[in-house]
């Protein structure tokens, strides 16, 4: 009554009212020697009494509890159906912007445009990284991000990481060298694009926050039992340092740390939390070591299974004599084959047929579902990339009709999913439906063309 709780208690207080009330009445009745029938059941019933209002608001709480419980799991499903939905409506129009702009790097020979075309693909690929950033974040912290273990070549890996990191960090007058030891094993089976993901997020911090010198990646680690490796990645640089008080916040989300000095650095505070997500799901631990104006050291080690213990030998070597061999990967000029394209979008269409422009492949289009079921009546394809988020007949739809009324020419041919649907688990849901494959937009040129290679 004091707290002014008692509106919370009602029920439960006008029980308690009656039960007194029905006590004092006993007494009453007893002390002025009255007996009327039931005299000596008045107090039960008031106690009684209580026990029914009590019962009563417990299951209207009860109610309440349900109600909410089911509000909060609306509302994380919508909040998971909203990054889903943002992940495409962002994709979409990037997916334009860098096909077209891909176009002009692939037909123009002005110098200035290039330089351009450049800097659209650069700002186009960091915006992008920023949506799989956030994107990865909610996934994990809704236990939603699942590990897709694969076979891998260690060198690869590293040097991919490398090669990636390489230009941006020469434009900036900073070296990256790789040093490994040579006789760790060669080829692991794990996650090979989470690690790379981290790897690339480490080096990228390292040429962000280093004005001026070398950065090093070390590669070394040590068996954990004779089929398991516990690879430790060092990325080491000569930059600006942390300071130890800001030590303890680096892998906090959405923050930023010395921000008066980096405030010219690009960057969403995000990075790093991820990295540490990706590290602890793979059951492997991060460490920094940092010295203030002197330079970092990321320490990361991830339990990997062995596949071919053959000693790695020198990545940066290996690599190098490697390139020198390797011819420049060419468009697939001689691909002879029949491809259909749906999607409703115009401008994706025209990037899709351009991409594949000197190329020998025939590519049809369809702007719907409804017009895809009829090409594939009329015409044999070797592959069909569908869109998934259509109007009327979207992919998944489309894909079922396909299935299930058989009266056409493709029944046996692939057919691929086309989507700006970059959430969790969307790969293995297309999958489960009956989809060959799954390539995310924004297509890159050479992943679109190695799946049509692969599929023809
Ligand atoms: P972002 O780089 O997008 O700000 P991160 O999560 O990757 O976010 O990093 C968080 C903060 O940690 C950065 O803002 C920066 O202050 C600090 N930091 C990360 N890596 C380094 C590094 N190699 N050297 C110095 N400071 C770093």
């Amino acid at each position: 009554v004091i707290n002014g709780e008692i509106r919370n208690y009602f029920l439960e207080a006008i029980g308690m009212l009656g039960a007194i009330s029905a006590t004092f009445a006993q007494f009453a009745l007893y002390s002025l020697k009255r007996s009327i029938p039931f005299t000596s059941a008045i107090m039960s019933m008031g106690l009684i009494f209580l026990l029914i209002a009590s019962a009563i608001s417990t299951f209207r709480e009860m109610l309440r509890i349900q109600r909410e419980r089911q509000q909060a799991i609306l509302e994380s499903e919508s909040k998971a159906q909203f990054l889903a939905s943002m992940s495409h409506e962002i994709r979409t129009p990037i997916n334009a912007v860098l096909g077209m702009d891909e176009m002009i790097l692939r037909e123009s020979n002005q110098q200035e445009i290039l330089e351009y075309a450049t800097d659209i693909k650069n700002a186009g690929k960091s915006l992008l990284s920023l949506i799989n950033d956030i994107l990865d974040f909610s996934k994990i912290e809704s236990g939603k991000l699942q590990l897709l273990p694969v076979e891998y070549n260690l060198s690869d890996l590293i040097y991919g990481c490398y090669q990636m990191m390489s230009k941006q960090a020469t434009d900036k007058g900073l070296q990256i060298l790789v040093k490994n030891n040579p006789n760790i094993p060669r080829r692991y089976l794990g996650d090979e694009a989470r690690i790379r993901q981290v790897l690339i997020n480490l080096l990228s911090n390292a040429v962000k926050y280093t004005p001026e010198g070398e950065i090093e990646i070390i590669v070394n680690g040590s068996y954990l039992s004779e089929d398991t490796f516990e690879l430790c990645l060092l990325v080491q640089d000569s930059g600006i340092g942390i300071i130890p008080q800001n030590l303890e916040h680096l892998f906090d989300a959405f923050r930023r740390l010395d921000e008066v000095k980096n405030r010219h650095i690009e960057g969403t505070g995000l990075g790093l939390a991820v990295t540490r997500q990706l590290i602890t799901l793979m059951n492997g631990t991060i460490e920094v070591k940092s010295e203030y104006g002197q330079g970092s050291i990321f320490i990361v080690k991830i339990p990997q299974k062995i596949q071919d213990s053959t000693p790695v030998g020198d990545i940066q070597v290996h690599h190098k004599k490697h390139q020198t061999i390797e011819p420049e990967q060419t468009l697939m000029k001689n691909a002879r084959g029949q491809i259909l394209m749906v999607d409703d979008i115009p401008v994706n269409q025209k990037v899709f047929v351009n991409l594949l422009k000197g190329t020998g492949l025939d590519v049809d289009t369809a702007d719907s579902g409804a017009q895809c079921l009829e090409r594939i009546k009329e015409k044999k394809y070797d592959i069909i990339f569908l869109d998934h988020m259509m109007p009327d007949l979207d992919g998944v739809e489309t894909f079922q009709q396909m299935k299930k009324d058989t009266n056409h020419k493709n029944t046996d041919t692939p057919v691929i999913m086309l989507t700006a649907n970059a959430i969790a688990g969307a790969r293995q849901e297309y999958l489960d439906i009956g989809f060959q494959d799954y390539l995310s937009k924004p297509i890159q040129g050479h992943d679109l063309e190695r799946m049509i290679q692969k599929y023809l």
